[in-house]
């Protein structure tokens, strides 16, 4: 039997694992959609326990795990490649910038972590249906890990999402609603779905171990990192559990007396989708007007997590920045030129971010920086073809291919 139990991120109070479900009782009782979550849940472990028996030697995963292994699905997630590049260095002005390139998940993206663990709980309750609001990749993951385990899932998902995401949610067999509206209005009908007709509700932070989940990818890191923490950490931000999920990884590993600091998280969203940016930096709340950005899977009026997610932030010691579509394509090309890592416009903003932030004095040049990249380029290809020119075909004949490359090296002198 698992030892842990939830705590209200509002009130404080403490609740057994099968006593609550979602957000806490007594803060949500005046929940309503179309603010962010009140009383988010957290599961906290016990740390004593956890430093006595942990080894570096052979790491034990399953002790930060809020689910048995014995109800984890057939789908293997994370363990992600983390790796340094020296050339992205360059190119930003930073000395030691890593990637973790969690678009290499089975689903392409970061969110598999998140569905591995909330469908584990599904196996543990007996939950055939599980249900979820998606930008799309969340949506994505969950038909994945379904699939592979035998659920059904059921997604309600904006109906502009990109072509990629529907296409793979579809083939892993979810049943799929597209939303004539925001992901704001597919959350909020998520939620009055399973109020009245049950399955067990995904949402992102809504269901605790959503957060859980994404906590692998930190706890990863440290380990790939060589037991060291690393000085910043950009993560592309929309809902805000990402960063909050990171956040948690270090905020375990710390209380197990296992590290001694926390990583600065840097909170990275879109200009036109900067509600938890805004929040950080004014201090006020208020919903992102008409969230409108190329990096689809982190636009979001109102971020479920906002709360939380500015916790992490101030309390990491980091802090926020916004970047332009323009900036986010030109952030995509760079990763794909410089490292051959394509990443979905969301994680590029990182990219951006970072190429944003040179000499402004708030990374050090010398910092261990690592780039959280969240989803594959291949799952939006339609907006990495935007400002990209096709070359034009020609004749199968040697002296077509030397006029065409001469041509070409005449309009892109290098
Ligand atoms: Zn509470």
């Amino acid at each position: 039997m698992k030892k842990f139990f939830y705590q209200c991120s509002n009130c404080g109070k403490h609740y057994q694992r099968d006593e609550v479900r979602y957000l806490c009782p007594l803060c949500a009782r005046d929940y309503r959609p179309g603010v962010p979550l009140i009383g988010v849940l957290s599961a906290r472990f016990d740390y004593g326990a956890i430093r006595k028996q942990f080894r570096k030697e052979k790491p034990d995963w399953n002790l930060f795990s809020a689910v048995e292994e014995k109800f984890f699905p057939p789908f293997p997630v994370g363990n992600t490649p983390f790796f340094q590049s020296v050339a992205l260095g360059k190119e930003t002005g930073f000395d030691d910038v890593w990637l973790k390139n969690d678009g290499l998940n089975p689903s392409a993206s970061l969110k598999d972590r998140a569905s591995f663990l909330v469908v584990a709980e599904a196996n543990r309750l007996g939950e055939k249906t599980i249900v979820a609001a998606s930008t799309g990749n969340a949506a994505s993951a969950l038909a994945a890990v379904c699939a592979a385990a035998g659920k059904r899932a059921l997604i309600f998902v904006p109906a502009n999402a990109p072509k990629a995401k529907l296409a793979q949610m579809i083939l892993y067999g979810a049943t799929v609603v597209p939303v004539r509206g925001t992901y704001d209005d597919a959350f909020r009908l998520s939620l009055e779905y399973t109020a009245k007709r049950g399955g067990l509700n995904r949402n992102t932070a809504y269901h605790p171990l959503t957060i859980e989940g994404k906590k692998t990818v930190g706890l990863e890191i440290w380990q790939q990192n060589h037991w060291r923490v690393p000085d910043v950490i950009l993560v592309p931000t929309g809902d805000g559990v990402i960063i909050s999920g990171v956040h948690k990884a270090f905020c375990d590993l710390k209380a197990a007396g296992l590290i001694s600091r926390l990583p600065r998280l840097v909170c990275v969203q879109a200009e036109k989708s900067n509600a938890i940016d805004h929040y950080v930096v004014s201090g006020i709340y208020e919903n992102a007007v008409n969230p409108d950005t190329i990096a689809d899977s982190i636009s979001v009026s109102i971020p479920s997590n906002a709360h939380l997610a500015r916790q992490a932030i101030l309390d990491s010691g980091g802090f926020s920045i916004t970047v332009s579509d323009a900036e986010i394509l030109a952030g995509q090309r760079m990763l794909a030129a410089k490292t051959g890592v394509f990443a979905e416009p969301a994680s590029s903003a990182v990219v951006a971010a970072l190429k944003k932030l040179r000499g402004s004095r708030r990374i050090g040049r010398r910092d261990q920086v690592v780039l959280l990249i969240t989803g594959h380029g291949l799952k939006d290809v339609e907006s990495a073809l935007h400002g990209l020119r096709l070359p034009s075909a020609v004749s199968p004949t040697l002296a077509a291919v030397e006029a065409a490359l001469k041509a070409r090296a005449r309009k892109e002198p290098s």
